[in-house]
């Protein structure tokens, strides 16, 4: 029996930053990963392989259709295969690189499936099925999540597909049916349709992207829809059937009406996440997954004194940097300091193109809890980089309370928002004003002068048209 100060059950974005903190601050730890590889979903069939396919599929329809304007001449044919392999080149290579850092950090990567066996005792079931007990004064659950299902629609990862399907299918389908008009939907859409196929997205509620500001969500429908994805909102799919020709989805409308048969080569469904907690011997402790399948936490606490929670697990966002921010927070207060994590400055991007990203509050959110803000907008039409480039679609939108003018919200949609809305978390977290922005120097011609002008606009002085 080895004895540890931390084992952590699960190697994806909260595992593995857990474990390389605990090995940095001079704990003895253990991750157990049972994939083979480190990296979780987010490495392996998640952000990184979906945005390698967003990068490439982006260059393949620039040069198919927006090169020529520039006064580049290109002919440009697809090689799916090489495709597919840089994807895969990117996972190696990054999962690899987090192997290394647990080499660094004198984190031990044990590979098997994980079970809790009572307090402090973890059984690990190799894949030979040989099980080894490791003792731990700590153990961090960081066991992620999996998709969603839709009942009577069966995934077989060839003609219905989830998110790891669709990363991979090997010959671009002439018609793909997305159900969820969510991030993975809108993202892994926009893949399939640079590369040629129709796209219809079949959406439960009446808008696109919940959760997002509804006058971000409706632009980006608008913007998605001339690139030529079709959206049926309000609609509820109620079964399919598979043959050798394709899928045939049933659907109706939410509120009621006549069911219409929809055909296509390849469905892919991206309703959601759920976490994922499948016989991991909770019971053994006494913790009680909500009825969702969330494990509650308290500052990462769970209800078993020694044992911890975070990321996709637990309550909040299901995103990357949400978990690792989690993992490096309760290694530190499990190393006895003051971790900590600001729940109101965590961004969400989707890397589409353009670009979705916000951080903070809604509009919608913010009527709803009476709080009074001003508002600044500003259009990419108006920015001078964006007018060269001609990637003038989007605009940036700043919230701020009506009297302290302390910076509340900034949804974006345009050109590479996601790189730039780190400005917005940095000046959020200091506290920032939007007259903090508004007043701060920033380059130009840059995109990010729109980030400035939008803050200016909070106080109506926007200069730049
Ligand atoms: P996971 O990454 O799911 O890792 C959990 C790990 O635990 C898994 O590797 C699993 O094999 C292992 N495990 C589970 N049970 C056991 C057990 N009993 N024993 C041993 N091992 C076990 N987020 C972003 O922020 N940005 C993005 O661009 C983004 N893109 C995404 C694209 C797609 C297609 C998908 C599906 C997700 C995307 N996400 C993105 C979400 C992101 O991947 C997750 O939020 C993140 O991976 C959660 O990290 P985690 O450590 O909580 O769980
Ligand atoms: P999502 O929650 O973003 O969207 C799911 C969509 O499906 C919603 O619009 C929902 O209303 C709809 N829906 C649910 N049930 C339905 C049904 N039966 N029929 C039709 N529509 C239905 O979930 P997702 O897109 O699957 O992504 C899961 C999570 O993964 C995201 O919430 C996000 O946290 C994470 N993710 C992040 C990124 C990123 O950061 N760029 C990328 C991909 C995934």
């Amino acid at each position: 029996m080895t004895q540890y100060d931390v084992v952590i059950i699960g190697g994806g974005p909260g595992g593995y930053n857990a474990a390389i903190r605990a090995g940095q601050l001079g704990l003895k730890v253990a991750c157990v990963e049972r994939r083979k590889t480190l990296g979780g979903t987010c490495l392996n069939v998640g952000c990184i392989p979906s945005k390698a396919l967003l990068n490439a599929s982006e260059m393949f329809y620039e040069a198919r259709t927006g090169f020529a304007s520039l006064g580049i001449k290109v002919n440009p044919e697809l090689d799916l295969p090489q495709m597919h392999k840089q994807k895969d080149e990117s996972v190696t290579a990054l999962t690899k690189g987090v192997e290394f850092l647990f080499r660094k950090n004198k984190a031990d990567w044990i590979k098997g499936e994980a079970r809790l066996a009572g307090p402090g005792k973890v059984i690990v079931r190799s894949e030979d099925g040989a099980e080894q007990t490791l003792e731990a004064k700590n153990i961090v659950i960081a066991t992620g999540s999996e998709p969603s299902r839709v009942p009577g629609v069966e995934v077989d990862q060839e003609r219905i597909v989830d998110s790891t399907g669709a990363l991979a299918i090997p010959q671009v389908p002439g018609r793909l049916i997305v159900i969820g008009g969510g991030i993975i939907g809108l993202e892994l859409g926009s893949v399939w349709r640079r590369l040629g196929a129709e796209v219809e997205v079949v959406e439960f509620l009446d808008r696109i992207i919940p959760g997002a500001d509804a006058e971000i969500a409706s632009a980006f429908q608008r913007t998605l829809t001339k690139q030529g994805l079709k959206f049926r909102l309000g609609m509820k799919v109620t079964g399919a059937q598979t043959s050798d020709a394709g899928v045939k989805l049933t659907v109706e409308p939410r509120a009621g009406g006549a069911a219409e048969t929809l055909e296509a080569d390849v469905v892919l469904v991206a309703v959601g996440r759920r976490p994922y907690t499948g016989e991991l011997g909770l019971e053994s402790v006494g913790i009680k997954p909500d009825g969702r399948g969330f494990i509650d936490t308290d500052h990462y606490k769970t209800s078993a004194p020694g044992v911890w929670a975070i990321g996709d697990v637990t309550h909040g966002p299901a995103l990357a940097h949400k978990a690792e921010d989690e993992a490096v927070a309760c290694i530190e207060l499990i190393a006895g300091k003051a971790g900590h994590v600001n729940y109101d400055v965590i961004p969400a991007v989707i890397y589409t193109a353009p670009e979705v990203a916000w951080v903070g509050k809604t509009e919608e959110e913010l009527k709803g809890a009476g709080v009074k803000y001003k508002a600044g907008k500003f259009p990419f039409a108006a920015n001078s980089r964006a007018k060269v480039n001609h990637e003038t679609d989007g605009f940036v939108k700043v919230l701020a309370d009506a009297q302290t003018d302390r910076i509340l919200g900034v949804h974006m949609i345009g050109p590479e928002v996601g790189e730039m809305i780190g400005e917005y978390c940095v000046a959020m977290e200091f506290g920032a004003a939007s007259e903090d922005v508004a007043r701060t120097s920033h380059p130009h011609p840059t995109r990010s002068e729109a980030l400035r002008q939008a803050a200016m606009g909070v106080e109506g002085w926007t200069m730049q048209a």
